[in-house]
């Protein structure tokens, strides 16, 4: 029998699967297979590959081998990411510690973060703290550790107390020592894992404050922003959405808008972070059909923190996360491993930080690896056409959306068709015209098993989400084949309608 490894080539090379989900009769049968309980006498690896293959996989779905799923914002796997995440595991290196004599792995994770840097328009030396995490998430949670640090001692210096520090003294005596009573996260749409990190950083899920603006909630009402800034005993964090995940709509319009932001953080001493998960990825594009997109993702230079994914539209596997920022010394002073004196950096002169005294956790995967050989396969050009296919297939979706009586493209704007389809990233928001046929819409979709949408609420409806995020979409093929799906969705309900 085919060894493991082989057989995964094989699948990788393999056509695409048609059919997205697996059938309830498929999941069922899989889950009766499920070993259930801890064998005493192990079965083996021929057995278990065989177990595996037969009895368990059939019970996955295809998201990122289906360039037909559509759901949240799942990316791909870059042929080129595939084969470097197989030697990863072969490899099994833990970068945590820069170690230069003994493996490259720390200098491999460094220039694949400084490549993604110049994917992304940034220049690397200004971008020192940087790292690898596990998801967006993750990178949020630092984002917003760094954050709570500078902020306080920004605070604690207007008041000449220098070198506090949340890291080495806790939250609660270095706000008292700053005079802070308030930390707050000013933001207009936020994604849910913003309130998760706050949770976690021990700044609470309230301190989360929308300031969005009237008729235009993801955008930023400035003078509500300055007003908030202004508040006494209260330190800000700014989360800017560069792509919200339900629209993937942007937060911020242009380079005037971020300089006037940035100048209101130096004065009030507040740190911007921007969750960029995916909308980061809009800086590689060029502004010619896409101006909307790149003046979204406009002066990220000058904001304090970035947080990207690796695993959405840079279509490497999970998990992958990124993590930038401009201070590189305030990382350690929020997560080094103290008095730990054999785990430092390499020789003098060396800049690369060892990874587990500036990121969450210690011993880590190699995760870089595939990210480095995909940026390097496919280069800026490559990464440029990918997305650009992605928006464009989008876009192609929202037009035949608007066009057809069916359906309605969400949020309704009152603008003409080339301006709608110009703010439309890689995600489409809609719903069916007929509101039964709405309640039903993702439920039916999904059950043609050709393409795959997930659910939302758009407001207080229920609503219906394509994310386009894998590298392998093409617009003619794949449109065709979603054009059919919607139109048989909405003659299957007619049909039931006026049967009796
Ligand atoms: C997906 C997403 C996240 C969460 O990312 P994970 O990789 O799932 O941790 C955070 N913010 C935005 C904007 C996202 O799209």
């Amino acid at each position: 029998m085919k060894g493991l490894l082989a057989t995964i080539a094989e699948l990788h090379n393999s056509p695409e699967p048609n059919f997205v989900l697996p059938s309830a009769s498929c999941l069922i049968q899989a889950r009766e297979c499920l070993i259930q309980t801890l064998p005493e006498i192990g079965l083996g690896v021929p057995k278990v590959t065989k177990h595996l293959m037969e009895e368990i996989a059939p019970g996955f779905n295809a998201s990122s081998r289906s360039s037909n799923y559509y759901g949240f914002v799942t990316g791909g796997s870059t042929e080129a990411a595939t084969l470097a995440d197989n030697l990863v595991t072969a490899y099994d290196q833990n970068v945590q510690v820069h170690l230069p004599k003994e493996t490259i792995a720390t200098e491999v994770e460094d220039r694949a973060l400084s490549l993604l840097c110049e994917l992304l328009k940034l220049d690397p030396a200004q971008w020192q703290h940087r790292t690898f995490t596990t998801g967006a998430t993750a990178s949020n949670i630092i984002g917003l550790a760094c954050g709570r640090e500078y902020v306080i001692a920004e605070a604690a210096a207007t008041r000449n107390s220098f070198n506090v520090s949340v890291g080495q003294v806790g939250l609660f005596e270095a706000m008292h020592q700053a005079g802070l009573d308030e930390i707050q996260i000013l933001t207009t749409v936020p994604h849910s894992s913003i309130s998760k990190a706050a949770s976690l950083v021990g700044l609470g899920r309230a301190s989360v404050k929308i300031v969005g603006m009237e008729g235009s909630p993801h955008k930023f009402d400035m003078s509500l922003l300055e007003k908030n800034l202004q508040v006494p005993g209260t330190a800000s964090i700014i989360a800017i959405s560069c792509g919200e995940v339900n629209s993937g709509q942007f937060a911020t319009s242009g380079m005037d808008e971020m300089r006037q932001m940035r100048k209101l953080c130096d004065t009030y001493g507040a740190w911007i972070h921007v969750d960029g998960a995916f909308g980061i990825l809009g800086r590689t594009l060029d502004t010619a059909n896409y101006a909307e997109i790149t003046r979204g993702c406009e002066g990220m230079e000058l904001v304090d923190s970035i947080t990207g994914d690796g695993h959405k539209l840079l279509n490497v596997p999970y998990d992958c996360g990124f993590f930038l920022s401009r201070h590189k010394d305030l990382a350690q002073n929020v997560f080094q491993n103290p008095n730990a004196a054999y785990l430092n950096a390499g020789p003098a002169g060396d800049t690369i930080l060892s990874p587990l005294n500036i990121g969450i956790e210690n011993s880590r995967r190699f995760r870089a690896l595939p990210v480095y050989a995909t940026l390097t396969a496919y280069g800026s050009a490559g990464y440029r056409e990918m997305l650009k296919r992605q928006i464009n297939l989008a876009r192609s979706i929202a037009s035949f959306v608007l066009s057809s009586s069916d359906y309605e493209l969400l949020p309704q704007l009152s603008k003409p068709t080339e301006e709608v389809l110009a703010t439309i990233y890689i995600i489409v928001l809609f719903g069916a015209k007929d509101e039964e046929l709405n309640k039903n819409l993702v439920q039916m979709i999904n059950a043609t098993s050709k393409v795959y949408v997930s659910g939302t609420a758009w407001n207080g409806k229920p609503a219906c989400r394509f994310a386009v995020s894998n590298w392998k979409v093409e617009v003619a093929r794949d449109l065709s084949l979603i054009k059919n799906v919607l139109e048989s969705v909405a003659q299957e309900w007619k049909a039931s309608k006026t049967k009796f």
